[in-house]
């Protein structure tokens, strides 16, 4: 368990990547960064590309593929992702695990489960990870609920979930009309009201308090407090004790441990906990 350990390394339309380590070996669900930016997070814990057992493609958003080519040249693991995805995923071929939605795959010490969610792009997924006995489940670009992934966030030491925009932010601010409808439609984006109500609904019937990371902000229709505030008070109304953490956009986020204590759910980004990382 001690050396069970997630971490994000960016979250949002600027690019998606998160790793998740047990005993030595990482998956990492999406690519969105840089290979050279994942590297620098990895040596931080004394870990490679090498050390890759899998990496997990929600789907084709250039978002959550960006480094995923040039990636590729530095690790022999597979890609794992549903076939529709796959499809769409440059150099793939010889080394792609499909994943069957709501079946589990065994990868090393690693279960793996595509969950089936609604946005516009070919076949899109989150994904349940477990090793080591802890859980982590993720799932962004969503929008609305997945009725698949409900058990699974459920059953999770680690939820990770959309909270990408303010709903009156979004329909006051600047994007373009057809935009807007886009991130609202069921085919979008999940609102904060929306993450923290289905949250709330999983969760309500425990009133053990729930360590939950807000991923996939967006800079233009959200705050990080704004989000932290609207999901734990969403999610309060079903009985749920949420404790969200915004996760920086551009930045690596905190690392955290299943040992570590909850945190009180006031501060929207651990600041002292992040580190910069190149871009590029
Ligand atoms: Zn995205
Ligand atoms: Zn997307």
């Amino acid at each position: 368990m001690e050396t069970v350990w997630v971490q994000s390394l960016g979250s949002g339309s600027a690019g998606n990547a998160l790793v998740f380590h047990a005993g030595g070996r990482a998956v990492l669900i999406d690519h969105g960064i840089s290979p050279r930016a994942l590297r620098t997070a990895l040596a931080i814990h004394g870990l490679a590309p090498a050390d890759l057992d899998a990496i997990l493609i929600t789907h084709e958003h250039t978002d959550h593929v960006h480094g995923l080519r040039a990636g590729l040249l530095t690790t022999a693991c597979p890609v794992v992702g549903t076939e529709g995805t796959l499809a769409h995923l440059p150099t793939t071929r010889g080394r792609s695990l499909v994943a069957g939605p709501g079946q589990s795959l065994a990868i090393g010490t690693w279960e793996i489960t595509a969950l089936p969610v609604s946005h516009d792009a070919a076949a899109p997924s989150g994904f349940s990870v477990a090793s080591h006995g802890v859980r982590c489940t993720v799932l962004t670009d969503l929008g609305e609920r997945s009725g698949m992934a409900g058990e699974y966030l459920a059953a999770s030491d680690l939820l990770v979930i959309e909270a990408n925009h303010d709903a009156a932010m979004l329909r006051s601010g600047p994007y373009p009309a057809h935009l807007k409808s886009r991130i609202a439609s069921g085919r979008g984006h999940l609102s904060n009201d929306q993450a923290g109500t289905w949250l709330g609904d999983v969760l309500g019937g425990s009133s053990a308090p729930r360590l939950v990371w807000l991923a996939h902000l967006s800079q233009t229709n959200n705050r990080p407090g704004v989000a932290v505030e609207a999901v734990t008070r969403a999610a309060s109304a079903s009985g749920a004790d949420l404790r969200p953490v915004a996760l920086p956009r551009r930045q690596a986020g905190p690392v955290w441990r299943p040992t570590d204590p909850l945190p009180s759910g006031t501060a929207p980004i651990p600041r002292q906990m992040s580190l910069s990382l190149p871009t590029a």
